[in-house]
């Protein structure tokens, strides 16, 4: 089935998110490091809000755009439906228009 201009957008603008996704699984490792300094240099529970929201916001957002995509053919959710998903596929969950390889 062939591909509009604005579903190659869509596509490609997928693609970034789930790039910018992968790259944010770097900083999980980096979480138990960050809550220990801070456990250690700090009496106050404050800094490690501080730091919970810095790690939210490095690494759960990311995700979470990713995870919320919307499919520019069928406008559901890309890549989960309501009882299965997966955040890495390739295919929309539901009609089935496959992410380029590159774009
Ligand atoms: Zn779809």
């Amino acid at each position: 089935m062939k591909v509009t201009d604005a579903e190659a957008d869509a596509l490609s603008r997928i693609r970034r998110r789930r790039r910018v996704a992968r790259r944010s699984l770097w900083f999980l490792p980096a979480v138990p490091l960050v809550f220990f300094l801070l456990d250690v240099a700090f009496d106050s529970p404050e800094p490690k809000l501080i730091g919970g929201a810095i790690v939210a916001a490095l690494f759960l957002a990311p995700s979470m755009i990713h995870a919320m995509s919307a499919c520019p053919r069928c406008h559901n959710l890309f890549y989960y439906t309501a009882f299965w998903g997966n955040p890495f596929g390739t295919r929309c969950r539901h009609c089935g228009l496959e992410l380029p390889r590159t774009t």
